[in-house]
């Protein structure tokens, strides 16, 4: 009892002495906060070195379908840059709360010309530019590509040129708040070298997201290493052409089975509308266990399901996903989650 009491006077002690230190610094406690609130964000600069690797951050890694996870999106690091894949609604805000550089972002491709892809468009292109970046974005992306760069143009310029009367030229770059748009058009073989600089190749390829044409996949290669990204589609051909050999297949997938047994439920429940958009969505992704053929034809290292829908967030539904996929494939299956980050070493 007696050593219960002491405990408990040193411990009352300890709050009293942390009051009173408080109390006499409080302004110099209120000052560090508001220095931290007012300082430039934290960024992660640390995933910019140039030490020979591969990052990849699933940053977004939800499909249209109903559900709480950012939709497609994915930063690459390589060889000091920063480059970004698709930006779906809530890629913006996750890029931010992930810490990732947005202030040294040189790159947005865009896989296709789907909502679920682009809807943070100006959002990413506006944030970067308001956390100082000081180097040209470039997007790159397929056609019509200068539709919507149009499009965004008259939509962003209003609060471009706003953000300088705030702060003028010596704070506000106006010709930065846009970005330098570079229009992708693919080969007879549905191929297109996209970028090369500095030991980093990025290259494109058609796949099949039919009535979307073209719709594209990357591959990012760097010092012997490669990242390929399928964007979305049906089992392609191409993709397993253009993932050969790669460390990372970052592949769509929808869970099918999960959505056969849906459309008859919606069926029965005489959802007519629902039925036939989840039937229809059959005919243009990919199911776990194709990615898992196109993993195996490729002989890629490993394989990340992304684009997941309807997500996996329960065992129930995780066991749509990755089951009976090592007869097909035999190296590792993950499923991609909002934030992880892949290395390639
Ligand atoms: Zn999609
Ligand atoms: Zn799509």
């Amino acid at each position: 009892m007696k050593k219960v009491s002491y405990v408990l006077l040193i411990f009352l002690l300890l709050i009293l002495f942390v009051g009173v230190f408080a109390f006499i610094n409080q302004d110099k406690l209120v000052d560090r906060f508001i220095s931290r609130q007012s300082d430039a964000v934290s960024f992660r600069y640390e995933l910019l070195d140039m030490d020979g690797t591969i990052k990849l951050v699933t940053v977004g890694t939800g499909s249209p379908l109903p559900g709480d996870r950012v939709r497609s999106c994915n930063a690459v690091f390589v060889g000091g840059k920063f480059f970004v894949f698709d930006v779906g609604p809530g890629a913006s805000r996750a890029i931010e709360s992930l810490r990732l550089p947005l202030d040294r972002l040189e790159g947005i491709f865009i896989t296709h010309w789907h909502a679920d892809h682009y809807m943070d468009l100006p959002e990413l292109i506006n944030r970067s530019w308001l956390m100082n970046r000081t180097n040209d974005l470039h997007l790159y992306g397929p056609d019509p590509l200068d539709t919507i760069v149009n499009g965004m143009r008259q939509f962003l310029e209003v609060e471009n040129h706003f953000r300088l009367d705030h702060h003028g030229p010596e704070i506000i770059d106006i010709d930065l708040g846009l970005p330098i748009s570079h229009l992708i058009t693919l080969d007879a073989e549905g191929y297109s070298k996209v970028y090369d600089r500095d030991g980093v190749v990025i290259e494109a390829f058609g796949v099949n997201h039919e009535p979307i044409h073209p719709a594209l996949g990357y591959r990012i290669s760097y010092k012997g290493k490669s990242l390929v990204i399928s964007g979305d589609t049906k089992r392609s051909d191409q993709v397993i052409k253009y993932a050969k050999g790669a460390d990372i297949l970052l592949h769509e997938a929808l869970g099918f089975d999960l959505i056969k047994r849906a459309i008859v439920i919606q069926e029965e429940k005489g959802n007519k509308r629902n039925a036939t958009i989840l039937t229809d969505i059959l005919d243009y992704h990919t199911s776990p266990k194709e990615a898992a053929e196109v993993a195996a034809a490729a002989g890629v290292k490993k394989l990340i399901l992304t684009h997941l829908g309807p997500a996996p967030e329960n065992p129930i539904s995780r066991r749509f996903y990755a089951t009976d996929l090592e007869d097909i494939y035999e190296g590792s299956v993950l499923l991609a989650e909002d934030g992880d980050i892949y290395t390639i070493e």
